[in-house]
C-alpha cells in the first residue's frame, strides 16, 4: 500500500466525496492501487468547497467538523484508479463535482474507507511506500477489501463481483479484478 500526505481540510474532503486528487506534477506515476491519506499538520484556514454545477456555491468544508483535530494521522484509505492530466482525452472526470482542476494532474479516487480510529504517522512528499507494520494497523480497522480496486462486502463493484480464494492468502482480489 502507498501513502500521500494530503493537507487538511482537503484530507478529509476525501472521504466526504472528493473524487480527485489534484496535484501539480504527475507524483502518481504508474502506481494503482490502495493508498492511505495521511492528513499532513498544515490546515488550509479559507478552505472552501465548490459544490455542484448548478449549485455552484461555497460550502462549509468539513462537514464533520473534525479535520482540524485529525492532522498528523492517517485517516482513511482510498484507491487510486487512474492518473491523467485535466487537459488530457483520457480525463472523464466529472466537472459537476467542482474538484478536477483543469490545468492539474488528477488522481482519480474510488472506494473511500475511512477510519475510526486514526493511526499517527509521520508524512513526506509525494507518494510513497507505507510501512508493513503501519499497513497492518489499517487493515486491522477496515473490512475486507479488493487490493486492486478497493471494493468491500458493503461496496461491492458494478456489475456485482465476489472474493476469488488466492494462493498467498494475500492480497485479497475482487472477481472484477481478478480477470
Ligand atoms: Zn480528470
Ligand atoms: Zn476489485
Ligand atoms: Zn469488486
Amino acid at each position: 500500500m502507498k501513502v500521500l500526505t494530503v493537507r487538511q481540510p482537503w484530507a478529509s474532503a476525501i472521504f466526504n466525496g472528493k473524487p480527485v486528487e489534484n496535484r501539480t506534477t504527475n507524483i502518481f506515476g504508474a502506481y494503482r492501487g490502495p493508498v492511505a491519506i495521511h492528513a499532513g499538520r498544515a490546515y488550509e484556514e479559507d478552505a472552501i468547497i465548490w459544490a455542484g454545477a448548478t449549485d455552484i456555491r461555497p460550502v462549509p468544508v468539513d462537514p464533520e467538523g473534525d479535520a482540524r483535530e485529525m492532522r498528523a494521522v492517517i485517516i482513511g484509505v482510498v484507491n487510486l484508479i487512474d492518473a491523467h492530466t485535466g487537459w488530457s482525452v483520457d480525463c472523464d472526470c466529472d466537472d459537476a463535482t467542482g474538484w478536477p482542476e483543469p490545468n492539474a494532474w488528477h488522481g482519480v479516487l474510488e472506494h473511500p474507507r475511512a477510519l475510526a480510529t486514526p493511526i499517527p504517522y509521520k508524512g513526506a512528499l509525494g507518494l510513497r511506500d507505507l510501512p508493513g507494520d503501519v499497513e497492518r494497523q489499517i487493515r486491522e480497522q477496515l473490512p475486507l477489501f479488493c487490493s486492486k480496486c478497493g471494493c468491500t462486502d458493503d461496496n461491492a463493484c458494478t456489475p456485482p463481483c465476489s472474493w476469488v480464494p488466492c494462493p498467498e492468502g494475500w492480497p485479497p482480489l475482487c472477481s472484477r479484478c481478478f480477470a
